[in-house]
């Protein structure tokens, strides 16, 4: 009998959702994806097949009284309707902060729960949302296991020094270090590179997840050594609406010479910085590449640029460089960028195939190149369905 198994990454106005089956076999096989939008606004949920056929589209324009548990109950009304009978075997949820206890993914229950709450100040804004989503699913579902599967945990063994802040030794015992996000997406990744061309994957590789959020991690053997975000995730490189690195003297500056509240100082390093504050017009890639203005190509040139100095500083942890990988919206669609990007490695030996480049292929690095070039699209919902499966003793290792 094939069951399922949902996925769910849920966040402070949306959750993403993915249904997978699972055969006797254990490879989870996508049937449906979507997303709830506009929470706590104008709700909406719409989901589509493999086949981009709409299986369910519902608005809510008056439902900013709905809560995330609310619109988790509607999402279970439409899978009861669509699991056919399937049993669900569990909900797996991307949960951004494992902190140091949290090294792989867990089945939750209560105590479980309250440890995961206390590190809800470590991923404020984004922490307590995946928690609730837990104890929404709980509610609704009682008999079937909740997994949390964490963005820290894929980073957990990279060596001691890449994990320390240079602070006083008593605030690294306290949890005040680097951990390191965007974990599911880069276990992933590790994966399907190590099906692509195993060889590589036991190399030095560096994987860059550009999307909204934007870090890149470098890898050896498939393993985490080092990465750009630290302690939260609005480290290393520029993003849609972060800051990336900065001079914390700056952030001195604006709270005590300007007069900054540190709520005020905290909306502007997440929410009105990166592409967005640079240019002036928008945080999406896109949208900055129509643009035409001066202020936009210099947001996309200043993106480039440091995620070219980053991943230097990441070759350095490496000890050199065998591949390198591109993944997420940016990632896997912006030629030019890449292009970019590539340019600025050109002294590691990095060389693109322009042609492959322009047409999003597997592999775009050129025959002559030192560094072999992939772009690989990420797929962190079906790394949580993994996740999750191993966790119910249905292994799917080695496979993505
Ligand atoms: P999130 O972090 O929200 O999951 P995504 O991985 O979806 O983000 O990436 C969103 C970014 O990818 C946006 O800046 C968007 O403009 C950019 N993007 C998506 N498609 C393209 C494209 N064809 N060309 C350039 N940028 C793109």
């Amino acid at each position: 009998m094939t069951r399922a198994l949902l996925s769910l990454n849920a966040g402070s106005s949306s959750i993403k959702f993915a249904l997978f089956v699972v055969d006797g076999g254990g490879e989870p096989l996508h049937v449906a994806g979507g997303k709830i939008e506009g929470i706590g606004t104008a709700p909406h949920l719409a989901a589509k097949d493999d086949n981009g056929e709409h299986v369910v589209e519902r608005r809510w324009p008056d439902g900013e009284g709905l809560t995330h548990e609310d619109l988790l109950g509607e999402l279970i009304g439409w899978l009861g309707n669509h699991l056919d009978g399937r049993e669900l075997l569990a909900v797996g949820h991307r949960v951004v902060h494992g902190g140091t206890e949290f090294v792989g993914p867990v089945r939750v229950d209560d105590g479980v729960l309250a440890r995961l709450d206390a590190l809800c100040p470590l991923a404020p804004l984004h922490q307590p949302h995946n928690l609730a989503a837990i104890r929404a699913m709980t509610d609704l579902l009682p008999q079937v296991p909740q997994i949390a599967c964490f963005d820290t945990a894929f980073h957990h063994a990279m060596p001691p020094l890449a994990t320390r802040l240079a602070l006083p030794r008593a605030l690294h015992d306290e949890g005040i270090r680097r951990y390191g996000f965007h974990g599911l997406s880069y276990d992933y990744v590790s994966r399907r590179l190590r099906q692509i061309d195993p060889a590589l994957a036991d190399g030095r590789v560096i994987a860059a997840h550009l999307g909204n959020g934007a870090s890149m991690c470098a890898m050896a053997g498939g393993a985490s050594v080092d990465t750009t975000m630290g302690f939260t995730a609005l480290d290393g490189l520029v993003m849609g609406t972060r800051s990336g690195s900065l001079d914390p003297g700056a952030v001195l500056h604006l709270i005590e010479r300007k007069g900054m509240s540190a709520a005020e100082t905290e909306a502007m390093l997440y929410q009105q910085s990166g592409l967005l504050g640079v240019s002036g017009i928008s945080s999406d890639m896109r949208v900055l590449r129509q643009s035409g203005r001066p202020e936009a190509e210099e947001a996309i040139a200043l993106f480039a640029w440091r995620a070219v100095r980053e991943a230097g500083g990441l070759m350095s942890s490496l000890g050199g460089l065998d591949g390198l990988v591109f993944t997420a919206g940016i990632g896997e669609n912006d030629a030019d960028m890449r292009a970019r990007i590539c340019a600025g490695l050109a002294w590691a030996g990095v060389a693109l195939d322009q042609a492959a480049n322009e047409a999003n292929a597997p592999i775009i690095s050129s025959a002559a190149s030192a560094v072999k070039v992939f772009v690989i699209p990420t797929d962190e919902e079906r790394m949580i369905a993994m996740q999750a499966l191993s966790t119910l003793g249905i292994g799917t290792e080695g496979t993505a």
